[in-house]
C-alpha cells in the first residue's frame, strides 16, 4: 500500500506550505544518500521523502491527493512526467563529497493562450509565476541580516555525529546540523531560516512562429530556486492557441481551409479565391471534382517552429447544395434530372440480386 505522503513528511493534514517545506528539508537532509552512503533504507526513505514533496508542495497535485486520488505524474503529458526522475538523477549522479546539500529546484509550468494570427507570427508574451525564489532578505542564507551562519557546536562544521558503544563506533547526521555542518542562530525574519520565499516572477517568453496549439515551450533555468544555492528547476509554457474561423490546425503542422464550391463549378471546373496567411490566392478546380477533395498550396503555411521550412495549406472542396433555391434554379434542377434519363449512381453500390429485389419491392 501507498503510504499516506502526510506521514511520510511527519506533518498534518492542514500543514502550510512552508511547514511541509521545513519538514522536507529537514527529511531529506537526514536521509540523503551522502549522508549515509551504503545504507539502501535511508536511500528509500530520501526517494519517498521527495516523492511526497513533489505531491504536497504543488497546489494542484496537493488538491488532487486530498481529493482521493493519488497523483500520477504520468497522468500529466510531456516533460513533466520525468519530473522527479530528473530530481533523483540529479541527486544520485551527484559525486560524493561536494558538500552541501545540491537540491535542484522544481521544474514550474505556465499557460499563455495566442491569438491565432500570433500563433502563426510567433509572439513575445509575459508569463507570471508563483514560485520559490531565493529570499531578498537573505540572500538566500537562511540567516537573519547581519548574522551569518556559525559552525554547528555540536558536530564542529563535520556534519556527523559519533557516538561509541561497545565495540561499534555509530556514525550518523548531526541531529544539530542536520548535517549541513553549520546552523542558523537567528532565522531571516522574510523566509523562518529557508533561504526561500514566495514571489510572483514575470518572464517574457519568445514563442516562435508556427507554434501549434498544446505546445510546451521550455524556459531553461526559470523553474524553481533550489533551497539554499542549489541549482533552479526550468519553466515549462503551454501555448493555447485560439481557433481561427477560417484556418484549422492539423495534426501534422499544416492547416486546413474548407473551401465551398458549388454545384457548376465542381461539374465544369472553376477557378477561384481561397484565403492564405497573407492574403488571397487562387487555385483550379478541375472539372468533374468530387466532394471532399483537397487541393495543396506548398510553402504557403506557417513557418515549421523547429526552423525546417514551411508548412502547407490544404484546401479542401466541399459542393455546397443550396437550401432556398429559387422558382428558377428549382426547374434548372428539374432540367437536370430529365436531362440525367434515370441514371442510377447506386448501381454501382448494389449487386444485381440486390437491384432485382429491389424492383420487385416497388411492383408489389
Ligand atoms: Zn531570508
Ligand atoms: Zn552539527
Amino acid at each position: 500500500m501507498a503510504p499516506d505522503l502526510y506521514e511520510v513528511l511527519g506533518v498534518d493534514r492542514k500543514a502550510s506550505d512552508e511547514e511541509i517545506k521545513k519538514a522536507y528539508r529537514r527529511l531529506a537532509r537526514e536521509n540523503h544518500p551522502d549522508r549515509n552512503p551504503g545504507d539502501e533504507a535511508a536511500e528509500e526513505r530520501f526517494k519517498e521523502i521527495q516523492g511526497a514533496y513533489d505531491t504536497l508542495s504543488d497546489s494542484e497535485k496537493r488538491r488532487q491527493y486530498d481529493a482521493g486520488g493519488a497523483f500520477d505524474p504520468r497522468n500529466v503529458a510531456g516533460g513533466f512526467a520525468s519530473d522527479i526522475g530528473d530530481i533523483f538523477s540529479t541527486f544520485f549522479n551527484r559525486g560524493r563529497g561536494g558538500g552541501g546539500e545540491e537540491v535542484r529546484g522544481r521544474d514550474l509550468r505556465a499557460a499563455v493562450s495566442l491569438t491565432f494570427d500570433q500563433a502563426m507570427k510567433g509572439a513575445e508574451v509575459a508569463v507570471t509565476v508563483p514560485k520559490h525564489a531565493t529570499c531578498g532578505t537573505c540572500a538566500g542564507s537562511g540567516a537573519k541580516p547581519g548574522t551569518a551562519p556559525v559552525v554547528c557546536p555540536r558536530c564542529g562544521g563535520r556534519g556527523v555525529d559519533q557516538q561509541s558503544q561497545g565495540f561499534f563506533s555509530i556514525s550518523q547526521p548531526c541531529p544539530q546540523c542536520g548535517g549541513r555542518g553549520e546552523v542558523i542562530e537567528e532565522e531571516c525574519p522574510t523566509c523562518q531560516g529557508s533561504g526561500l520565499t514566495v514571489q510572483r516572477k514575470r518572464y517574457r517568453v519568445n514563442v516562435p512562429p508556427g507554434v501549434h496549439d498544446g505546445s510546451r515551450i521550455r524556459v531553461a533555468g526559470k523553474g524553481e530556486d533550489g533551497p539554499l544555492g542549489g541549482p533552479p528547476g526550468d519553466l515549462y509554457v503551454e501555448v493555447s492557441v485560439a481557433p481561427s474561423p477560417v484556418f484549422e490546425q492539423r495534426p501534422d503542422g499544416n492547416l486546413e481551409v474548407r473551401v465551398p464550391i458549388t454545384i457548376p463549378e465542381a461539374v465544369n471546373g472553376a477557378t477561384v479565391e481561397v484565403p492564405t496567411l497573407n492574403g488571397t490566392k487562387r487555385i483550379r478546380v478541375p472539372a468533374g471534382t468530387e466532394h471532399g477533395t483537397v487541393q495543396r498550396l506548398r510553402g504557403e503555411g506557417p513557418p515549421d517552429p523547429s526552423g525546417r521550412g514551411k508548412r502547407d495549406i490544404h484546401y479542401r472542396l466541399e459542393i455546397e447544395i443550396p437550401k432556398d433555391l429559387s422558382r428558377e434554379g428549382k426547374r434548372a434542377v428539374d432540367e437536370l434530372a430529365k436531362a440525367m434519363n434515370g441514371h442510377n449512381p447506386r448501381e454501382r453500390i448494389l449487386g444485381s440480386s440486390m437491384a432485382t429485389a429491389g424492383e420487385e419491392n416497388i411492383q408489389s
